[in-house]
């Protein structure tokens, strides 16, 4: 089963690729993981992609593409794969189907884990850091005993900047603006499905397999 997993920051998309992993078999793969490997493997087109990371700079979509290639040539995507953080845009979609042309593959689904922004602020927001051991809170769904302090130790809880309402609003925007896109290009070709995020975990991936598995 070949699928892409889409979703704004917040919406749950790593805890529901391990599900669907554990669940199909099928390995998820992060456009992190997969610089990462290549990296390490020292392939061509991994040494390439360091030079403009080692930059700062993007790394141009045919390294990535190729990168994207060779990691879908691998055994263990055998019997499917699960993308997630690729493709970004419409160019690298189409370069996605072309290249699963040749490999005589295709998409068989799009997973759009869909959570209302409000929620997804509050979700972002909610989280609450211990400066002293790392332990990671969240107001509404992981509160410390008490409010503000450290179970483990007693430190006061700080909030990243990161995790600040106008942060987290201004990351979703961006998101939001170079998801939509997406969304509609895989509407259009019928692979997408949408399934509602804003419940339990495990509704959520209950929802999914109804999907996949019709
Ligand atoms: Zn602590």
């Amino acid at each position: 089963m070949n699928l892409i997993l889409m979703g704004l920051p917040g919406a749950g998309k790593g805890t529901q690729a391990e599900k669907i992993n554990e669940k199909y078999h099928i390995p998820h793969i992060s456009t992190g993981d997969m610089f990462r490997l290549a990296i390490k493997e020292g392939t061509d087109l991994g040494k390439k992609a360091k030079e403009y990371m080692d930059q700062g700079e993007l790394v141009p979509d045919e390294v990535t593409i190729g990168i994207v290639k060779e990691r879908l040539g691998k055994d263990d995507c055998k019997n499917g794969f699960l993308l997630d953080g690729f493709p970004r845009t419409i160019a690298q979609a189409e370069a996605l189907q072309s290249l699963l042309a040749d490999l005589k593959e295709s998409i068989d689904y799009v997973l759009h884990v869909d959570v209302p922004e409000e929620k997804l602020v509050e979700r972002l927001t909610g989280r609450r850091i211990c400066p002293n051991c790392g332990a990671t809170y969240h107001v509404i769904y992981n509160p410390p005993k008490q409010e503000g302090i450290c179970d483990k130790d007693g430190s006061e809880l700080i909030q990243r900047e990161d995790d600040q309402a106008d942060t987290v609003k201004k990351r979703l925007e961006v998101n939001m603006k170079q998801t939509q896109p997406l969304l509609d290009f895989y509407q259009e070709k019928g692979y997408l499905v949408t399934v509602d995020g804003d419940q339990e975990i495990d509704q959520v991936f209950q929802d999914i397999q109804a999907k996949i598995e019709k």
